[in-house]
C-alpha cells in the first residue's frame, strides 16, 4: 500500500466519523450528505451511497466525477441530490468539503422574508450574509430535489462566495476548505437558527447580531484547536474514535 493511501484512508475514516456526528447532532436525520474532495484530484470527490448518516460506513463511500459519474460504483446506490456537491466543487477551488442538510431550525429562514443572521460568537463560521436559492425561480414547480448538474450549478451561483446558502422550501448547503470546519459550520448554523428564533419570539425585530468587524475577528482569530475541541466531543458521542485531524506530511 503507497504512503498516500494511508493519507486517503484517513481521510474517508474522517469522512464516516463527520457522517455520525452530522446524525448525532440533529444536523442531518434520515437524510442529507456530506463530501470531502478528493485529496490528490480536484476533479474527483468522495460521499456515501444513499444512506442515513448515522449509519455509514467505510465501504458505503464512493468516488465520483464532478458531474456526478461514479467511478466504481460496486451496485450501490448514489444520492439522487450528488449533484449538489459536484457543482459546488467546479465553482469553488477554495472549497474541500460540503454538507447538504434540512436541519429543523434553519427551515423558516428560507420561506420568509426574514435573514438568518450570526448571533452567537460560535456561530460566526456562517458568515454574514447566507443567501437563499429558490429552485422555482429557474426550474418552475419540482419535487424540490437538486437532480441535475443544471440545478447544482444554479444553486453554486447562488452560493457564490459565501460560506452557506439556504435552499427555500428544503434545506442548506455549508462549505468550507476543511471537512472539520464543514461540520462545525453546519452544527453551529443549525444552534444559529435555533437561537435567532428564540430571540425574535422574545424581542422581535428588536434583536442584536454579530457585527460584520466580529464576525471577521472572531474568523481571523479561530484557530484549529478549536474545532479539533468541538471534533474530539462529538466524535465521542458519535462512539467514533477520535484522532487528529489526518496531515499529508505525516503520511509522507
Ligand atoms: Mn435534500
Amino acid at each position: 500500500m503507497s504512503e498516500f493511501s494511508n493519507y486517503l484512508e484517513a481521510k474517508l475514516d474522517e469522512l464516516v466519523t463527520a457522517n455520525r456526528i452530522l446524525g448525532r447532532e440533529n444536523v442531518c436525520d434520515a437524510f442529507g450528505h456530506v463530501s470531502i474532495r478528493h485529496p490528490d484530484r480536484d476533479d474527483r470527490y468522495f460521499l456515501s451511497r444513499s444512506r442515513a448518516p448515522e449509519r455509514i460506513e467505510v465501504d458505503d463511500l464512493m468516488e465520483f466525477t464532478l458531474d456526478g459519474d461514479p467511478i466504481d460504483q460496486k451496485g450501490r446506490s448514489p444520492y439522487a441530490e450528488r449533484f449538489i456537491h459536484g457543482a459546488i466543487y467546479a465553482k469553488r477551488p477554495d472549497v474541500h468539503s460540503v454538507v447538504h442538510n434540512h436541519s429543523m431550525n434553519v427551515i423558516p429562514f428560507g420561506v420568509t422574508k426574514t435573514p438568518i443572521k450570526p448571533i452567537l460568537h460560535m456561530c460566526a463560521s456562517m458568515g454574514c450574509d447566507v443567501p437563499v436559492w429558490d429552485s422555482r425561480d429557474k426550474f418552475g414547480d419540482t419535487n424540490l430535489l437538486v437532480r441535475s448538474m443544471d440545478m447544482g450549478y444554479d444553486l453554486a451561483d447562488a452560493l457564490g462566495d459565501k460560506r452557506a446558502a439556504l435552499m427555500r422550501g428544503h434545506g442548506c448547503v455549508v462549505v468550507a476548505e476543511s471537512l472539520r470546519l464543514a461540520v462545525f459550520a453546519s452544527v453551529y448554523l443549525e444552534m444559529n437558527a435555533e437561537i435567532q428564533l428564540k430571540s425574535h419570539l422574545l424581542g422581535g425585530d428588536d434583536v442584536t447580531f454579530l457585527s460584520e468587524g466580529e464576525v471577521e475577528q472572531i474568523i481571523g482569530t479561530r484557530t484549529s484547536f478549536t474545532i479539533e475541541r468541538a471534533w474530539e466531543r462529538w466524535a465521542r458521542r458519535a462512539d467514533r474514535p477520535y484522532d487528529p485531524e489526518p496531515n499529508q506530511d505525516n503520511f509522507s
